[in-house]
């Protein structure tokens, strides 16, 4: 142990030698130098001393390390009350004042700064401690991966002390900072916020928001901003280079077969309500998912400043379907030649003659009324013949008849001359351009005329060759069979003429003639091959329907396995019936037969979907502001398909303004439960043209009590819708004047006023009748009477020639030579 000195121990601990001697001689150890020895001990015994001593002071004498004053301070203030009434008065009635007591209260807490300097200090080591640790376990440091995330924020070990250093520098003197760094976070966030905020059209980079139209779009974007904040988008992106268009855009609009409402919008790039106005400022009523045939979209989109682009779709299954010209030989082939001309001119007859059949005699009601397709051998070669109805019904069955062929034998009865139908079909032969030849029929009969045929279809254009056209007349007989040989030679040597050829090595393709639903055997289609050979199973594609051939059949009903071009045969196994006049064509697989049978289906669908619907809004506008229209409804079915045609066309034109025909529905086929379910729910009156109804559709209608109508002729039909129509037209009321009196005198009765006293010169006067007073002719009063009598007595009815006292109700200014014209109401019941 080592002793120093008084001087050395004060050095050593840095206070004056007084200082020290005081605090020895305190601790009661005996030094009165600065030269006198301290031992150890007393080293010890002075530090005891010490630690003591302060441990008492830092609680007692030290004082407080903080100090925290409260402040209250009250003061008065006297406020004098001014009543009105004393500015009023501008004298002070009563010197009223109120005294408010304020208080002030304040409270101030002071730290050391000593204590403040010494807890920052520790703190700033300990943290410079720890790092210096974690420096040391991290060594070698990787790179810290925040860096990367947060590109515009310094690293993260420089964030760390500025944190630490922020709180000590901003440290405000003597007063500690409570939460004033929380308080300029916030302000600097509210800052920011502000600043966020769409401050009208510019946005806080400077970019247009042109294509904003207004600020309601300004939530929407918001996830947007904040992606872009946190960096996810960058801002490079929002520089778009959108121009705010200076004149209107012209689009080119693609438009299918049908397009909905929403699609053909989108198309313009406009509003779907922007079409639907449009559509109803047409007068068409439409909603979003409206479908639009190609004509109406069309005509839309014109409107609205853009260019329709008509999309055939058809176009697709054409280049599917085109039968490839592979160089396949083409040879000669029979002519199709159709028949037609007015009704009962002999046209069957002619056939029959030639075909050696006895159609005509079998026909319901003596008029044809299918599509007859037959090939006949004559002696002269094949000839394929097509039999028309001459009745107005079909004119859809002729147009078909003319589009299918290639001559056209128009049949003129020499008895009756050039009638609608004899027009009508020289009309459709001139529209279909087929050749045609002129058989003048009936030339057995004693009335026959052939030059009065000849003049009359000179006025049609059609003049014969010995006058100078280019027309072949034929005179003929079906009954006696002269000329009939002529007319095939003409025929022939058209057909010669035209040079008629097919390939007939390939796949088949025709025209369906006529199709019909057989209750055991299913769909049954004629079909009229044009080219190629038709061989059994082939896939067939007719309009929406397809199929393999099952079985094929001849006019005869013999079971055919070919059939070559220029041959009708009636085709079994299709789906279901296709539409007459349709394109029948053989492909080479089945699926896509299917396919495009499937899409033409739905196609069709849509098309009639948007005709019904044109149509209802035609009803709709049609019968605004016009007196409630009387509606039959109408459910057939038929036996083939131009029946079912023709009987639609027939019956709708009856419709008139004020009653109207309804076809509920139409078909091809049997009537079955689901259609006596339709016509009840409808209230239709069911129409069987030469079919019938099943069990279960006859006990529906029994059930009901609904009366089923068969009819095999179709002017029957048309006759009894027509009565039936008749029966729903409003009676007519007609007036009738049933008597006229002179009056020859007028008496003044006080009981009944004027009484003029007539001569009855017409007909009868009834009492109970409303009359007319005619003066010169002119009617001057109408109204009924008062009284009528014969002499004295009352009378019911005066006849003519006989004299009677008239009074008129509320009339007394008859004078003589005036008129009583005495009339009836009656209703007449009106035909169509
Ligand atoms: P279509 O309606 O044109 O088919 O006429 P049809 O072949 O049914 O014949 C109508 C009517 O005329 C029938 O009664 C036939 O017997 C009759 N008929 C047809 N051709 C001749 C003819 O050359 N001479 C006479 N006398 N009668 C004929
Ligand atoms: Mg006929």
């Amino acid at each position: 142990m080592t002793d120093v000195t008084v001087k050395e121990f004060a050095d050593v601990v840095g206070i004056p030698i007084d200082r020290l001697l005081l605090q020895l001689s305190s601790a009661g150890i005996k030094t009165e130098k600065a030269d006198d020895k301290i031992t150890d001990k007393e080293k010890t015994a002075l530090l005891t001393y010490l630690r003591g001593l302060h441990g008492a002071k830092s609680q007692a004498e030290a004082g407080p390390s903080r100090i925290t004053l409260k402040r209250k301070a009250v003061s008065e203030i006297r406020q004098p009350v001014v009543s009105p009434r004393t500015s009023a008065g501008g004298r002070a009635t009563q010197n009223r004042s109120r005294t408010i007591n304020v208080e002030v209260r304040k409270k101030r807490t002071y730290v050391k700064r000593e204590e403040v300097l010494a807890e920052e200090e520790e703190r700033l080591k300990s943290l410079k401690e720890e790092r210096q640790r974690e420096l040391e376990k991290t060594a070698p440091p990787p790179p810290p991966p925040i860096v990367e995330k947060e590109p515009e924020v310094a690293p993260k070990s420089e964030t760390k002390e500025l944190v630490v250093e922020a709180p000590a520098a901003k440290q405000p003197e003597p007063v500690m900072p409570v939460a004033a760094p929380a308080a300029t976070d916030k302000k600097e966030r509210k800052d920011k916020k502000r600043s966020n905020k769409p401050s009208g059209r510019a946005g806080k980079r400077g970019e247009k928001e042109l294509h904003i139209a207004s600020n309601k779009t300004a939530r929407k974007r918001k996830p947007i901003r904040k992606a872009r904040r946190s960096g996810a988008i960058s801002t490079g992106d929002t520089q778009h280079g959108f121009a705010m268009p200076t004149a209107p855009i012209t689009r080119e609009v693609t438009i299918p077969a049908t397009i909905t409402v929403s699609d053909l919008a989108q198309g313009m790039a406009v509003k779907a309500a922007e079409v639907i106005k449009y559509l109803m400022s047409m007068g068409t009523m439409a909603t979003i998912n409206q479908v639009l045939d190609q004509e109406t979209a069309a005509v839309v989109v014109e409107d609205m400043g853009h260019t329709p682009k008509m999309l055939n779709e058809t176009k697709h299954e054409e280049s599917v379907l085109a039968v490839e010209d592979n160089g396949v030989e083409k040879k000669p082939r029979a002519p199709v030649v159709t028949i037609m001309g007015h009704v009962d001119h002999g046209k069957t007859s002619l056939l029959d003659y030639i075909r050696c059949s006895k159609v005509a005699a079998g026909e319901a009601g003596g008029i044809t009324q299918h599509i007859g397709a037959y090939r006949v051998k004559t002696d002269k070669g094949m000839v394929a013949f097509l039999d028309t109805p001459g009745h107005a019904a079909f004119t859809a069955m002729r147009a078909r008849g003319a589009q299918a062929t290639d001559i056209v034998i128009l049949v003129v009865a020499a008895d009756d001359g050039v009638m609608p139908q004899t027009i009508e079909a020289i009309q459709h032969s001139k529209a279909a351009d087929v050749p045609m030849i002129v058989a003048i029929n009936k030339m057995d009969k004693a009335d026959a005329d052939p030059d009065r045929v000849k003049q009359e279809l000179g006025a049609h254009e059609v003049i014969p060759e010995d006058w100078g056209g280019d027309v072949m007349f034929v005179n003929v007989s079906a009954k006696t069979g002269d000329g009939v040989d002529a007319l095939l030679d003409a025929i022939l040597l058209q057909a010669e003429l035209m040079e008629l050829t097919a390939a007939v090595d390939q796949r088949a393709s025709g025209v369906v003639i006529e199709s019909a639903l057989d209750r055991g055997r299913g769909p049954v289609a004629t079909i009229l091959v044009q080219s190629g050979t038709l061989k059994k199973c082939d896939i067939l594609l007719c309009g929406n329907e397809h199929g393999s051939v099952r079985v094929m059949y001849d006019e005869e009903g013999r079971e055919v396995n070919f059939a070559g071009p220029s041959t009708p045969v009636a085709v079994l196994g299709l789906s279901g019936t296709p539409n007459a006049g349709d394109d029948a064509i053989s492909v080479a697989e089945e699926r896509v037969a299917r396919d495009i049978a499937e899409s033409r289906q739905i196609k069709s669908r849509d098309l009639k979907l948007a005709k019904q619907h044109a149509a209802r809004l035609d009803d709709v506008f049609n019968s605004m502001g016009k007196e409630e229209v009387g509606i039959l409804n109408l459910l057939f079915k038929a036996d083939v398909q131009g029946s079912v045609e023709a009987l639609k066309d027939s019956l709708n034109k009856l419709s008139t303004d004020e009653v109207q025909v309804k076809i509920i529905a139409s078909g091809v086929g049997g009537i079955n439960e689901s259609d006596i379910n339709l016509a009840l729910a409808s209230e239709a009156v069911v129409i069987g043209f030469n079919v019938r109804a099943d069990a279960t559709a006859r006990r529906l209608c029994q059930e009901a009590s609904m009366e089923l109508k068969y009819y095999s002729v179709i002017y029957e039909v048309i006759d009894d819708v027509k009565a039936a129509l008749s029966g729903m037209l409003s009676p007519e009321i007609r007036e009738e004047i049933i008597g006229l009196a002179q009056v020859r005198d007028v008496f003044k009765s006080p009981k009944f006023g004027a009484i003029a006293g007539c001569m009855v010169i017409e007909g009868n006067v009834k009492r109970s009748s409303p009359i007319r007073v005619l003066r010169d002719n002119v009617v001057i009063y109408e109204g009924e009477l008062e009284s009528l009598r014969r002499f004295k007595d009352d009378a019911n009815e005066v006849k003519n020639g006989m004299e009677c006292g008239i009074g008129v109700k509320n009339y007394s200014d008859v004078k003589v030579g005036d008129q009583i014209e005495v009339f009836e109401r009656i209703s007449v019941q009106r035909t169509l």
